[in-house]
């Protein structure tokens, strides 16, 4: 087992070495819980599932120990409870289970541990009185802040620079900060809002905290991997590791693992560019199983283009591969795909891997380095009776006899002979008449 990943902390490719095999810990930050997740939100979910289904394999099943969270506290959350008069919990609840839901349609493999932001104040209080008296952070006007210029070697994940950090338009400047950089660990709420009474008065905690406090919670002061979307390191991530070093006093991630984005036509997916594809509705037209080999097309540290047209292939490829696979008994794990999954995670040399095992000789492999990836673990049965299937599969079908009709005018028999043993190998007869090409299953 040589298992690869790309270090965002070190900028390189480093052999996995957990601290302890028999216990490995890994942390990928999840939602925050105020409307349905759209596929982007899927991505790393998707991506990090691999990594985990690996770990797994490799060290086995009950050494590894997976922990996403939910932030059940923030703004946003507020501000769509407050429009729909609602208390925030309603709301947080309301999309954390529909969040669990779609994840799950997706196949992911439910984390070990999912901590909520509101079930940790305790320690999220403990780690700001740390903070307090290590001179790392201070309390001024309600706020809690942590003080930046404490940390000698804060900005090393992002290579943000303190100079840098103070020129980026995204800091907010407040009188109560001693310096501009400084960011939120608690913050007041007023009489109208959401807040939980602690030390520092009532009020929130920043969600930055949030995880610092959950990791430490469920996984230790060290833990092996961090992982997260690239939008995410900083300052999210980088604040992370800032109060958790600045307290713990040791380091906080070994491995920094992060996803590339989501885009769609060349656009980052995002709310206020208003071109959300939400997995819910997705579901309604796609089979789970063809968003997650969709989302496992492309390495995970690339962006992605993602549309609609693209699921309907790899909606394709699926129907392909169970009509192979729908009488066999799935064999090993074929070695090429795991060798291509230790090659960070590389997907797309996976699937290729699979691809290559595409016919009846090799089905059995097939099925099981698919099923490896989450994948072809319906019956073919199942899957060909949900709907739409059948449907697309016609599609495919008509879309192949009109390339060996090319084929054949132009004198390639032998790629038109290529395409009716591909169709035989799926079932599927052609009829050659004097009007044209027909095709029935074989029974
Ligand atoms: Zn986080």
């Amino acid at each position: 087992m040589t298992l690869v990943l790309q270090n965002t902390l070190t900028r390189k490719k480093q052999e996995f070495e957990p601290i302890d095999p028999k216990n490995i810990g890994i942390y990928v930050c999840g939602p925050t819980v105020y409307d349905y997740a759209h596929i982007g939100n899927a991505r790393p979910v998707v991506a990090f599932d691999m990594l985990y289904r690996l770990l797994r394999h490799s060290y086995g099943a009950e050494h590894v120990k997976l922990v996403a969270n939910i932030t059940d506290i923030d703004d946003k959350i507020m501000k769509r409870a407050a429009e729909e008069n609602k208390d925030i919990s309603e709301v947080a609840d309301y999309f954390s289970q529909s969040y669990s839901e779609d994840m799950a349609a997706l196949l992911a493999l439910p984390p070990d541990a999912t901590p909520k932001a509101t079930e940790t104040l305790p320690e999220m209080f403990a780690m700001m009185e740390t903070l307090i008296e290590k001179g790392h952070a201070y309390e001024a006007e309600g706020h809690v802040l942590f003080h930046v210029p404490s940390m000698k070697n804060y900005g090393r994940l992002s290579g943000n620079s303190s100079d840098e950090i103070l020129a980026g338009a995204r800091i907010e400047v407040a009188p109560y900060k001693k310096d501009p950089a400084d960011f939120v660990l608690w913050k007041p709420s007023s009489d109208d809002q959401p807040g939980w009474d602690g030390p520092y008065g009532r009020g929130r905690p920043g969600w930055h905290l949030e995880c610092s406090c959950m990791i430490a919670k469920h996984l230790g002061k060290t833990i092996d991997i961090h992982a997260g979307g690239l939008d995410l390191v900083f300052p999210h991530h980088e604040n992370e590791i800032a109060q958790s070093e600045c307290a713990h006093g040791v380091p906080f991630a070994r491995y920094w693992i992060h996803n590339g984005m989501l885009q769609m036509t060349g656009e980052k997916m995002s709310k206020s560019e208003g071109n959300i594809e939400t997995v819910r509705d997705l579901l309604k037209s796609f089979p789970g199983e063809a968003l997650r080999l969709t989302l496992l097309s492309a390495h995970y540290r690339q962006p992605l283009d993602f549309n609609r047209a693209l699921v309907a292939e790899q909606k394709r490829r699926l129907d392909r591969w169970y009509r192979l696979t729908a009488e066999v008994e799935a064999a090993e794990v074929p070695e090429t795909l795991i060798t291509a999954l230790e090659d960070d995670l590389n997907t797309p040399k996976a699937l290729a891997a699979l691809e290559a095992l595409a016919k009846p000789e090799t089905a059995a492999e097939l099925k099981a380095g698919a099923n490896f990836m989450g994948l072809l673990t319906a019956s073919a049965a199942g899957w060909f009776q949900s709907a739409g299937s059948d449907e697309i599969f016609a599609d495919e079908v008509e879309k192949l006899i009109a390339e060996r009709i090319e084929a054949r005018k132009s004198g390639d028999f032998s790629k038109a002979d290529d395409i009716r043993d591909n169709l035989t190998s799926q079932g599927i007869i052609l009829e050659d008449s004097a009007t044209g090409t027909g095709w029935r299953r074989a029974d």
